[in-house]
């Protein structure tokens, strides 16, 4: 028997829990140990980190995962209703392009190259309250956002938490890997592209609608 220590973040940033376990365990094994310390349902409960999660994981060994192995790191997400990053479903790959002068107003609404989120702010307080705003990102690599870790999506004006809506892109590539929740299956994808030109590029919410992804990763370089 070899012991393995797996951490494992909680979801919530509510600290990080230290396992010591079996490397012979299966997958599914572990993660009822770890549903067991968070009080929530295994069925509920998927990890990623250095590994993308992947439904065969269950019966294999721990040892048998590329991704899981001594002294990894693991985030705890919690499968519930209603859980999951719900924003414009990239997965259709549906753009339009535009103007630069579309993405212009207020400090709070200015684009940049590479990425740019859009989002509302939600704060009364907020001088852009329940207004569009755009948060620059700019050339980023494996920039990822996950349900409950996305507070690097804030709010220009006010700095508050933001859900993101849409993505904005311009003089780049851009390729963003997702794992989307399709009725609680999970559909793992990427998509790519380029907005060149000086033009923005972003997806097409209105013929897209939108869908829950449990995770999504940026890569965007300059083109
Ligand atoms: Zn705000």
């Amino acid at each position: 028997m070899v012991l393995w220590t797996i951490y494992v973040v909680k979801y919530d940033g509510d600290g990080v829990m230290e396992f010591n376990v079996d490397n012979e365990k299966t997958f599914e094994e572990f993660r009822k140990i770890v549903s067991k310390e968070c009080n929530v349902c295994c069925k509920d409960l998927i990890f990623m980190g250095q590994l993308e999660y992947d439904c065969e994981y269950n019966s294999k060994k721990l040892k048998e995962i590329i991704g899981i192995g001594d002294q990894c790191t693991l985030f705890a997400v919690y499968k519930v209703n209603g859980g999951g990053i719900s924003t414009v479903d990239i997965s259709k790959n549906q753009t339009n392009e535009y103007e630069p002068s579309k993405i212009r107003g207020p400090s709070y609404r200015i684009g940049c190259d590479g990425l740019v989120i859009q989002s509302n702010c939600k704060n009364r307080n907020c001088e852009a309250f329940n207004d569009t705003v755009y948060i620059q990102i700019g050339y980023v690599q494996n920039w990822s956002l996950f349900e409950h870790l996305e507070d690097k999506v804030k709010c220009p004006a006010c700095g508050d938490m933001v859900k993101p809506l849409n993505y904005w892109f311009k003089n780049c590539s851009y390729e963003i890997s997702f794992i989307k929740d399709v009725d609680g299956n999970y559909e793992r994808g990427t998509i790519k592209g380029t907005a060149n030109y000086g033009k923005y590029k972003t997806f097409n919410r209105e013929e897209s609608g939108e869908a829950i992804f449990v995770k999504l990763v940026f890569n965007v370089t300059r083109s």
